[in-house]
């Protein structure tokens, strides 16, 4: 297992050996891998990486898996643009976009499972599980087909088609739960202690999270071996948002980026706000709240790392944000016309929170800003599809086309989002 020396429990500190486990039989706490960092401070250099395949497997020595057992379907190095057309809308002059849209499953959650599926087949599981917000569901599928191991995965029974079918079509069993996600998450904890199963968000869930290190990694060395100055990126059960900022800090231990003091922002959709909820009473006490809200793949109520999601919020001097479903929708619109990028929900929390953060005097125009987007927007058509224009309906004739887009230049909503914010 390369690197990777044992467990360790994030509130007592005891040590584990490197299993299939994920709380601290003492104080109840969870494991986090923890590396030989030591060794890895002499061995592991910029060439080194850079030597590596265009996947998140050039970071293989800071994972806790072999890159030459590993399941890998080709995931990560995701390409990071400067987005000067929406920096220039929101007046941010550094703007980046990591665009985790083009991973194979189409979400950054393939990051997560190949660690998982990889730990997974090491310790000789057959079953690949998780409770799912609909994302994750479809790269536990893929993985598994791709390592030939069965899956079995649970889902909220109201998700998007996109997300339905994205997991259907590798055979998985796909259980969709009468309830939310943090019924769906109860039950698969249950189930975890009756079936020998590789759950890979819950009794794996230690490996699972390190997967999205790499983000932070990749974001790095993208810029040149830099840290950014501030991250933007969503919450759900806050583990994401812990780990970039994980990877951020690994890469200043071990000398291959200089230390920024990188700040790091969090959105989460208002209808299922209970990180930020938090933050906004300067409290560490997470209350669990029922989601209602479009973002599905961020519903989680009652997020398990929310507690080090607020820690990170405030060693950072990071800022939350929460926007309404509204605001989701034109995040997601505005990403489209200004950048070329069509995300999921997900991405258009991040992009309305970080353009309220900017409004209220959180980010300064000047730094180097990453915004996380995390799923593509074809598995969420029907959040975005209602505030499209329709195509204009024609005969195959000229005259038919002319009349069509004389109608169509007359009704406002069609034209494009002008420098400033508003509409031509
Ligand atoms: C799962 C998911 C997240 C956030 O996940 P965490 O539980 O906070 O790690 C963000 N974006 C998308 C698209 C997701 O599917
Ligand atoms: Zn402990």
């Amino acid at each position: 297992m390369n690197f990777a020396k044992n467990l360790k429990c994030k509130e007592c500190g005891r040590v584990y050996p490197l299993d299939p486990v994920h709380v601290c039989e003492f104080c109840f706490g969870p494991l986090e891998v923890f590396y030989d960092y030591e060794t890895l401070g002499r061995v592991l250099t910029r060439e080194r990486i850079e030597a590596g395949p265009p996947t998140m497997w050039r970071y293989a020595d800071l994972l806790p898996c072999r890159r030459e057992t590993a399941v890998d379907i080709g995931t990560g190095f995701t390409p990071l643009i400067r987005a000067n057309n929406l920096g220039r809308l929101l007046g941010l002059n550094n703007l980046f976009i990591k665009n985790d849209c083009q991973n194979p499953t189409w979400s950054f959650k393939d990051r997560v499972v190949s660690v998982a599926a990889s730990v997974a087949r090491e310790f000789e599981f057959d079953t690949l599980a998780c409770a799912s917000t609909g994302n994750l569901a479809n790269s536990v599928s893929a993985h598994a087909a791709r390592a030939g191991m069965k899956a079995c995965v649970f889902i909220p029974g109201d998700l998007e088609q996109g997300k339905v079918i994205g997991s259907a079509v590798y055979n998985p069993t796909l259980v969709a739960v009468e309830g939310g996600y943090d019924d769906v998450n109860r039950l698969c904890s249950e189930l975890g202690d009756k079936y020998p199963w590789a759950f890979v968000n819950i009794n794996v869930r230690p490996y699972y999270a390190e997967g999205s290190k790499t983000l932070g990694y990749e974001v790095c060395e993208q810029l040149g071996w830099r840290a950014p100055d501030h991250c933007i990126a969503p919450m759900a059960s806050g583990s994401l948002y812990t780990k970039i900022y994980k990877g951020i800090k690994e890469l200043t231990w071990l000398g291959l980026v200089d230390w920024r003091a990188t700040r790091m922002s969090g959105a989460q959709a208002l209808g299922c706000s209970p990180i930020y909820e938090a933050w906004a009473r300067g409290s560490f006490t997470i209350r669990p709240q029922k989601p209602q809200t479009i973002a599905k793949s961020l519903a989680i109520g009652n997020p398990a790392d929310g507690y080090y999601a607020l820690k990170v919020l405030e060693q950072t001097n990071g800022a939350a944000a929460a926007v309404t479903d509204d605001e989701v929708i034109e995040g997601i619109k505005l990403l489209a016309e200004t950048e070329g990028i069509f995300a999921e929900t997900a991405g258009g929390v991040v992009i309305s929170g970080l353009r309220r953060l900017v409004q209220e005097g959180r980010v300064d125009p000047e730094e180097v800003v990453v915004a996380f987007i995390t799923g593509a927007g074809l598995k969420t058509q029907e959040a975005v599809s209602p505030a499209l224009a329709p195509a204009l309906t024609i005969r195959p004739t000229i005259d038919s086309f002319e009349e069509a887009l004389g109608e169509r230049q007359r009704s406002p909503a069609s034209a494009p989002i002008a420098v400033g914010g508003e509409r031509r």
